[in-house]
């Protein structure tokens, strides 16, 4: 290895009622020592004391960590591993981020060099690490598996149809017939519009107390639970990747709204109509729907086959009050304009430096939320086992009462519901650094989707990732990216909310 100067941060702990440590004193002028010896400069030093040994204030720790990404020094040196970290996680788990920062780790007694033993020690630390991370999932998972095989709610908003009591699934008999009505229209044949139409004449509403949309009563048609069955951990779009392994699903669980015939029927239907709208239309996509906006009125502009051959973005507000000046505007124009816009200022190769570090300082951010979010988090799981934990002593004391069981299960919801959302949370935080080159990765398949995909419906998706808002007037269209950069290399402009990392589609 080529010789570089090595420049150290010193790192000492004490721990008070532990007499047999070395003081900070003692492991300093060791780590001095070890410095001299071995021509290393130290450049700073990071000292905790603590009150006890179990306790985890390790302000001075954390910023060592935290300053070891400014570049000030390249080597932490301790006196012992076990200054470093309480345990084996604890040390893979900074080593990692000290590895990251191009840092490495020097104990002073023990020999951590570059030999082939310590790397295979490095290893079995990381997948230390990764083994404990994967084991404390699973160990959250198992308290919700066992709420799911026994059919018990999980959290979340029950569907239509159904209350939650004790924990477990009750029909709710006035939801249930808006459920089945929708089934039985939809299986008749009749549309989304007619059967919103039909639940708005008879006063039913969402579980949220909203009138129905195409989308809800599309997810209760889609919705297996109506057959009893209970699933736990399907995932939505966005994570199902993540959990596909540990979905649960169990039939006849919980009490059925819709017998399998007219669920199965139903389904059929559907994946009937996708086909022939499909077929029907697939020339006339809005690739825009829902991001053009009138300029003259504010109102959004819709897709519209105007005197049956013109099609064009046309100002909803015209159509229904006749009150808007704006002009329709030519789809293929339109559309090829904004597509030609975004290969211009966004998808370019010189964007995507300056978009990592955009990324790069909005992801610190969120990691500095979710740290706090987490924290949070933490106090209330330790609030609620402790309110578990006093029912607890009550009962032994002799002290039941019924309500106290219902109690209980709550309790035990919230708490499982807790831990998985720190879990969720903490496997977030790790992120990685977004480095240009990844980002130029995404722009290169989006550019590709954009301008050679044979689906307008693909194209249409990553449109929605870059496209905030499009402004039409009479004469001038603005497009609001999510992130841009204007003729001058300089003037960069970011959106101010809703910019999702494209990472996460990777
Ligand atoms: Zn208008």
């Amino acid at each position: 290895m080529a010789e570089t100067e090595v420049r150290a941060a010193a790192y000492a702990r004490y721990s008070s009622d532990n007499q047999r440590e070395e003081s900070i004193e003692a492991q300093l002028r060791a780590i001095k020592d070890y410095c001299q010896k071995n021509n290393i400069q130290l450049v700073k030093i990071y000292t905790d004391e603590a009150k006890s040994a179990t306790t985890d204030d390790r302000p001075a720790f954390l910023q060592m960590i935290k300053d070891s990404s400014l570049g000030l020094f390249n080597a932490v040196i301790v006196h012992k591993l076990d200054r470093f970290a309480r345990n084996r996680y604890d040390s893979a788990f900074y080593r990692r981020q000290l590895k990251k920062n191009g840092v490495k780790l020097i104990s002073v007694l023990e020999q951590l060099d570059d030999s082939p033993e310590s790397i295979i020690l490095e290893s079995v630390l990381e997948g230390m690490a990764e083994y404990y991370s994967k084991n404390l999932a699973r160990e959250v998972m198992k308290g919700l598996k066992e709420n799911a095989f026994q059919a018990k709610f999980n959290g979340g908003i029950p569907p239509l149809g159904y209350d939650i009591v004790n924990g477990e699934y009750v029909i709710n008999e006035k939801e249930a017939e808006a459920v089945r009505l929708i089934f039985e229209l939809y299986a008749q044949g009749y549309g989304y519009r007619q059967i919103i139409d039909e639940l708005n004449l008879r006063g039913y509403k969402t579980k949220k107390g909203n009138p129905f949309s195409k989308n809800s009563i599309h997810e209760i048609l889609k919705n297996e639970k109506y057959t009893g069955k209970y699933i736990f951990n399907k995932g939505t779009k966005k994570n199902h990747r993540i959990v596909k392994e540990d979905v649960i699903v169990i039939d006849n669980a919980i009490p059925a709204i819709i017998d399998k015939d007219l669920f199965e029927q139903v389904q059929k239907k559907i994946e009937e109509r996708k086909i022939t709208r499909g077929a029907n239309s697939a020339k006339r996509v809005y690739l825009l729907s829902g991001l053009v906006y009138c300029g003259v009125c504010g109102s959004k502009m819709v897709g519209c086959l105007s005197r049956g051959k013109y099609v064009t973005y046309r100002c909803s507000k015209k159509d229904r009050t006749k009150q808007c000046t704006n002009r329709d505007i030519n789809k293929e124009k339109l559309e090829s304009f904004v597509i030609d816009e975004l290969n211009k200022r966004v998808l370019d190769p010189k964007v995507a430096p300056v978009l990592a570090r955009l990324l790069n300082e909005e992801n610190q951010k969120l990691n500095k939320e979710r740290a706090e979010e987490i924290t949070f988090l933490k106090k209330r799981y330790k609030e609620v086992e402790e309110q578990m934990k006093n029912i607890v002593e009550a009962i032994a004391q002799g002290m039941f009462q019924p309500i106290m069981k219902e109690k209980m299960n709550e309790l035990e919801a919230m708490r499982n519901e807790l831990a998985y959302r720190i879990k969720e949370l903490e496997n977030k935080k790790e992120t990685d650094f977004i480095t240009p080159e990844m980002i130029l990765k995404i722009f290169e398949k989006d550019r590709e989707i954009i301008n050679s995909s044979k689906d307008p419906h693909e194209i249409k998706e990553v449109l929605k990732n870059y496209i905030k808002k499009i402004i039409v007037t009479p004469d001038e269209i603005k497009c609001e990216f999510y992130f841009w950069i204007g003729d001058d290399f300089r003037s960069l402009l970011v959106a101010a909310s809703g910019f999702e990392p494209p990472t996460l589609r990777v």
